[in-house]
Formats: structure tokens, C-alpha cells, sequence
């Protein structure tokens, strides 16, 4: 595709994940290009630099799509705004700060005719699609979720993401859920969750989540930001006829043992053949099951206070 047959992109929020994937996808891939990018402090230098949402919305009328790779509070208003402007919209996970502003998000996307893409990067791994293909047909004894990893690591110097609205280790505790509601049918229901916030915080840094699937599968996750050393994303679904383990985030497929998926890393490339698929033929893709579940386990949850927090 020649760069004028590309579609022009706008991207707000210059932080880690854009710089980390959006970008470099963006730059490698055949479909986007990125015209203009919104962030208060960060830049990318072959676009055009705004630091006022509303000044980019006023004069770049010419970019009909846009990535919003800011954290979850604010995305809803950006959204809002991008739609009623006619642009078709990509969000980061988790789609938005709450379940009513997914849903009008969705409303509004479907009465405007835009593309709405809620993206659940890990859905995307290279794993998960054949995990779901063999999960096909197959009877579910029970599914274990671990997560555990180190927020110092991943999430240095994120203030946002102990704040009230900031998911706390639900942030990539959502990931799991994103993979498990991709690969099993139906609707999943939180039976108990325990959470354990640290004193100084308003999000948990650890969480226990007992599940049922709509099957009647039993299904446990534990997340948690206090590991150091090495950093674990399981998913292991015991069958009746065999056992099935996605590693690290999903990357990876293990079938009784046996490595059966491994490759190079292509989410966010993926994400964005995605994107383009859904503009060209006018849909969208807004699966906000994950982000319940969250919703879910903070209303059934108990809580527990642990030791501060000190990054
Ligand atoms: P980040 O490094 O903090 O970047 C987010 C950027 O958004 C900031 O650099 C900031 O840029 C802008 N922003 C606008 N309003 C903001 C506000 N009220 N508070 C803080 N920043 C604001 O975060 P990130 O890790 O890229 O995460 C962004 C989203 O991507 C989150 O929803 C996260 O769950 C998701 N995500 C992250 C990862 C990861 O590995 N980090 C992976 C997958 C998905 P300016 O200051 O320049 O405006």
C-alpha cells in the first residue's frame, strides 16, 4: 500500500505502551500511518505535536482514526469526543474506567457508524487462538489463572494506576481475563474474590478470584505484583482429555506438556491488521466481558489491608 493509500492516525498519549507497541507496529505495518500525536509531554517526531485534545479535534480534520493509549480514566471523554467527530476509535485495555462508560461508548459508536476496537492485547498472542480451537468440543474439569509479576518492573513510576479508577494489579490481571473469555464460551461468574490493598493505596496489589464458567467449570486466578524473580502468566485448563497451558501471557501453548505454539511476538501487529479490517468493512469488535469480571470481583470482594506500598 502506498503511504497515500494509508489510513491517517492520530495517537493520544505518548507513554509506555505507545512507545513500547503502538508505535513500532504502527511503523512496521502496512495499513496506518501516524499523522498526529496528543500528549502533554511526549512526542513522536514524524507527526504533527498537540498538547490540547480539542485544538488536534479542531484541525486535523483530515484524520479519520485515532489510538487512545492513555490511562483509563480519561479515555472515555477522549472517545466521546472522537466519535461525535466521526473517528473511528482503537482503545487501549481495559476499554474504559467503567462498565457505563464501555456501554455508552459502544452506543454511541454504533448510532455515529464509527469503528469502535476495544483491544484486548493478549487475545492476540500466539497462543490463544489455537488454545481456543482445541478447547473446542472438550469437557472442562477446571481452569487455574497465575499472574504474578513485579509492579516495580512493569509499571515504574505509574501513578495513576494506584489511584482510585486505576486497576491496581487488575491492570494486567485483566489480561488473564481477557485470554480466559476468549477461549472458553459464555459467560464467566465471580463466586468470591479476596483483595488485598496496601495500606497507603487505593488499588490491590494482590487478588484471589474463585470463577465458574458458564459450563460449571470451577476456575481460580491469582494476581499479584509482589513477585520478584522470575514472573509467571499461566493459564492451565485440565480436561477430560488432556491438559492445556498457555505461559507467558499467552505466547506460548503447551498441550499435555508439549510445546505446540511458540513464534515471534505479534500482538500489537495483529491489532492494527485488525483495526484496518474493521474501518474497511464498517464494524466493530467492543467485548467488555473482562472488564465485568473486574467490576465483579471489586463488588463481591473482601478486602484485606497489607503492608504499604513503596515504590
Ligand atoms: P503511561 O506510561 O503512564 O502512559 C500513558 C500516557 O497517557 C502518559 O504518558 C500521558 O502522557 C498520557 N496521559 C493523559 N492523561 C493522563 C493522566 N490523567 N494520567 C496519566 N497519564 C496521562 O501508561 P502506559 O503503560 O502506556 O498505559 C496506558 C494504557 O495502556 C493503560 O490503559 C494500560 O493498561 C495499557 N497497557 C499498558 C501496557 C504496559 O506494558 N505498560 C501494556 C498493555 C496495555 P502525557 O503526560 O504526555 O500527556
Amino acid at each position: 500500500m502506498t503511504s497515500s493509500q494509508k489510513i491517517a492516525l492520530a495517537l493520544a498519549g505518548v507513554g509506555k505502551i505507545a512507545r513500547d507497541q503502538h508505535i513500532p507496529s504502527v511503523e512496521n505495518g502496512g495499513d496506518f500511518t501516524i499523522k498526529a500525536a496528543i500528549s502533554r509531554n511526549g512526542k513522536i517526531d514524524s507527526a504533527e505535536n498537540f498538547e490540547s485534545y480539542e485544538k488536534f479535534l479542531e484541525t486535523r480534520g483530515d484524520i479519520r482514526a485515532i489510538s487512545l493509549c492513555t490511562p483509563p480514566e480519561v479515555r472515555f471523554d477522549m472517545a466521546k469526543k472522537a466519535i461525535a467527530e466521526g473517528l473511528d476509535v482503537l482503545l487501549e485495555k481495559p476499554p474504559a474506567a467503567t462498565i457505563g462508560e464501555a456501554q455508552a461508548l459502544a452506543e454511541l459508536a454504533h448510532a455515529s457508524g464509527v469503528t469502535l476496537f476495544a483491544t484486548w492485547h493478549s487475545r492476540f498472542a500466539n497462543g490463544v487462538e489455537p488454545a481456543r480451537e482445541w478447547l473446542l468440543g472438550k469437557t472442562i474439569a477446571k481452569i487455574e489463572i497465575t499472574w504474578k509479576e513485579d509492579v516495580r518492573r512493569w509499571h515504574p513510576g505509574q501513578a495513576w494506576i494506584w489511584e482510585a479508577g486505576g486497576f491496581g494489579v487488575f491492570d494486567p490481571g485483566i489480561n488473564a481475563l481477557s485470554i480466559l473469555t476468549a477461549i472458553i464460551p459464555g459467560q464467566t461468574i465471580v463466586e468470591k474474590a479476596i483483595l488485598a490493598f496496601p495500606e497507603n493505596r487505593q488499588q490491590p496489589i494482590a487478588a484471589s478470584l474463585a470463577m465458574k464458567s458458564a459450563a460449571g467449570a470451577p476456575i481460580t486466578a491469582e494476581f499479584d505484583w509482589r513477585q520478584e524473580g522470575p514472573q509467571t502468566w499461566d493459564i492451565v485448563v485440565e480436561t477430560e482429555q488432556g491438559m492445556l497451558r498457555l505461559a507467558k501471557g499467552g505466547a506460548e501453548l503447551y498441550i499435555d506438556g508439549k510445546q505446540a505454539i511458540e513464534g515471534p511476538d505479534r500482538e500489537y501487529a495483529r491489532i492494527y491488521d485488525r483495526f484496518a479490517d474493521l474501518i474497511r468493512t464498517r464494524q466493530s469488535d467492543a467485548d467488555f466481558q473482562p472488564l465485568r469480571l473486574v467490576a465483579d470481583a471489586f463488588l463481591t470482594g473482601e478486602r484485606r489491608i497489607v503492608e504499604p506500598f513503596v515504590e
